[in-house]
């Protein structure tokens, strides 16, 4: 039987992972203003009774695809470490093409057990909701793209046996020959026995791995030693692109080429930050719930929070991302701050702007750009060990409002007639709140 610990956040440094080199501000102008190391999120304390296992949630989604034929399950992959598989579920008969992943860092999963409430409504539900979905829209689904980090096991007590805490990379090499230079979103332990990548930084704007050739790019190595992989393409210089060296990925972009979607969403986790204006005078300080990001192109580029001297338009914006399509994602993103507006002065009435730039390994910053797809990413705030049942509560709450909201005004019709300028209205991120590990946990 597996254990499965409440981890205490004494020892937790033990699992601090080294990052291929420190992370210094020159790499910070790089498009990684929030670089991915040294901690690639493993601190975070989860109870993870909650969560599926990797055979727990392969057994719901083949549940499900038995009881219902209105499901397709499919295996589109392996996971580099574990060989775990890789699945894509779609369902629907719609117009509206929706592309959602989950847990791309496998320590952040409460997108993956919302999406199996999800699944299991549009399976097997018969309401007046669930038929509007089925009809309007057609989901392609990658419920958990990181079977690896989901699982991931350590001695985190050194107490001779492994524990089950998860974490952000998935658990592979990386060898000579795999590209000119270790990149520097390659992750190792310092005992060098469970690297990985951080897969969000995989992806290229090539999308299809087969078209990449390394030689389209150039390394370069910051004064820390951290290889950057810089892509030219179309007259900008894409900084930091993947390589599209772990399997996860590939399967995941090969799922959003065929399903080229209209709609492209990815669910993550972020640490605690104060909801700004909260804490004022007589008002207690209030957490934010959840940050909610777009990816947008040059249309709101002079409205960019992370514009700055000397910076490349490619830095600033996904210039590759229309106006219109521009438009959709700042309509997301609005949706589901209103809707958990609507309950209120809340907990929930606390949703953040996620200030926007791309990242060019990421998935939404080469998704949209290659299918049209709007993107959407959410960062809700992450479970701690002094938050307990009750944050993992308001974490799935958070977000299947969100996700509800979204699915129901695509599949209505009345996405179109959100105000995108609202959006702006949305405060930013405010500062982040002492964790109970002393560290800023990376985000996206
Ligand atoms: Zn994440």
């Amino acid at each position: 039987m597996r254990r499965r610990t409440y981890l205490k956040t004494t020892g937790t440094a033990l699992l601090g992972l080294a990052a291929t080199g420190t992370a210094v501000a020159d790499d910070d102008r790089r498009g990684n203003y929030r670089p991915g190391g040294p901690w690639p999120g493993s601190e975070h304390a989860y109870n993870l009774n909650a969560y599926h296992t990797n055979e727990e949630l392969a057994a719901d989604l083949q549940r499900l695809d038995r009881k219902s034929d209105r499901i397709s399950l499919t295996q589109i992959g392996r996971s580099a470490g574990l060989g775990g598989p890789i699945w894509e579920v779609t369902v629907g008969d719609g117009d509206t093409g929706v592309h959602l992943i989950n847990q791309i860092h496998g320590d952040e999963p409460v997108g993956t057990e919302v999406t199996l409430s999800l699944l299991r409504d549009l399976a097997l539900g018969n309401s007046k909701q669930v038929d509007l979905l089925l009809d309007e829209l057609s989901f392609t689904v990658v419920p958990r793209v990181n079977p690896d980090g989901a699982m991931f096991e350590y001695d985190i007590d050194d107490d001779g046996t492994d524990e089950w805490i998860g974490r952000r990379t998935n658990t592979q090499d990386w060898a000579e020959g795999d590209s000119a230079y270790r990149p520097s979103y390659h992750y190792a332990t310092p005992d060098d026995a469970h690297p990985g990548y951080d897969m969000n930084r995989d992806f290229n704007i090539a999308l299809d791995a087969d078209a990449i050739d390394e030689q389209d790019g150039s390394w370069s190595q910051s004064d820390s030693g951290v290889n950057y992989y810089d892509v030219e393409y179309e007259g900008y210089t894409l900084r930091s692109s993947g390589l599209m060296l772990a399997p996860e990925v590939r399967a995941v972009a090969a799922s959003a080429l065929r399903a080229d979607p209209d709609y492209a969403i990815t669910h993550h986790h972020q640490g605690r930050y104060l909801y700004p204006g909260s804490g004022d005078g007589n008002q207690p300080p209030k957490q934010t719930i959840m940050s909610v990001m777009p990816a947008y192109g040059e249309a709101y580029l002079d409205r960019s929070p992370f514009d700055f001297d000397g910076a490349d338009v490619e830095q600033v914006v996904d210039p590759f991302i229309d106006a219109e399509t521009s438009e959709r994602s700042l309509q997301l993103n609005v949706l589901v701050e209103e809707a958990l507006g609507q309950r209120g002065d809340s907990v929930f009435d606390s949703v953040t702007r996620y200030g926007y730039y791309p990242l060019w390994g990421s998935y939404l910053d080469t998704v949209c750009p290659n299918t049209g797809a709007a993107g959407l990413l959410y960062e809700v705030a992450g479970q701690t060990d002094d938050r307990g049942q009750q944050g993992f509560g308001q974490m799935v709450q958070a977000t299947t409002v969100g996700f509800m909201a979204t699915f129901e005004a695509m599949a209505d019709g009345s996405i179109d007639d959100v105000d995108a300028e609202k959006y702006w209205d949305i405060p930013l991120t405010g500062d982040p709140l002492e964790n109970p590990h002393g560290v800023d946990l990376p985000t996206r």
